[in-house]
């Protein structure tokens, strides 16, 4: 099982990173053992003094998909949620800035958080889907996926290029603006529409 993610997937987002807005999407990966198990805390690593949250919608994948259509791509999942993917941004900014890759940032332990499952066909529009996230009951990122720069048929297309999907896969979609960093004793909660996804606290 993988985690596919996309970085720079709201214009809004990449600008407060002072990032370009990229003309394919950008893709990173991070290994099963980012994800954080239900239930439990995140702990804050010890090597970085900046992490942010990142809370994104995340679908799953039910079959197994390589090099498919964008017309095609809805077939291939079956649930989605918001989740967090967290990011040691003092780190990823050292490593960016030698031109080295960001998985020690973005593929730690514990750095993929995935909510409560919610059944795909439950969204009939899915290009106008609303999520939040509050950190300690105070908004802090709300989008819909109408500001997405690349739409979820579009990403499946194109990671589909690149690496085969199999069923059970995780595909991140992005973070819209408004991310920050946590502390200890923050509690972050992620919604989809009217429903709670996600309620996690920090230590
Ligand atoms: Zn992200």
């Amino acid at each position: 099982m993988k985690i596919v993610c996309i970085g720079r997937n709201y214009v809004a987002h990449a600008r407060e990173l002072g990032n370009e807005v990229p003309a394919d999407p950008v893709i990173f990966i991070k290994p099963e053992t980012a994800l954080l198990k239900t239930g439990h805390p995140f702990s804050i690593p010890p090597f970085s003094n900046e992490v942010h949250y990142e809370c994104e919608l995340v679908l799953r994948v039910s079959k197994k998909a390589q090099a498919i259509t964008k017309e095609a791509a809805a077939g291939y999942i079956d649930a989605l949620t918001a989740g967090l993917d967290f990011t040691a941004r003092d780190l990823q900014q050292q490593l960016k800035e030698k031109g080295l890759p960001w998985e020690k940032a973005k593929g730690f332990d514990g750095s993929a958080v995935v909510g409560n499952w919610m059944p795909a066909d439950q969204f009939k529009n899915k290009k106008d889907i609303h999520f939040c996230l509050y950190k300690n009951k105070a908004i802090v990122q709300q989008a819909s996926t109408s500001q997405l720069i690349f739409d979820f048929d579009t990403l499946l297309a194109h990671i589909s290029q690149y690496f085969t999907l199999e069923p059970g896969d995780l595909v991140f979609t992005g973070t819209p603006a408004g991310v920050g960093p946590v502390e200890p004793g923050d509690v972050l909660e992620g919604f989809v529409e009217d429903d709670s996804a996600f309620e996690l606290s920090i230590q």
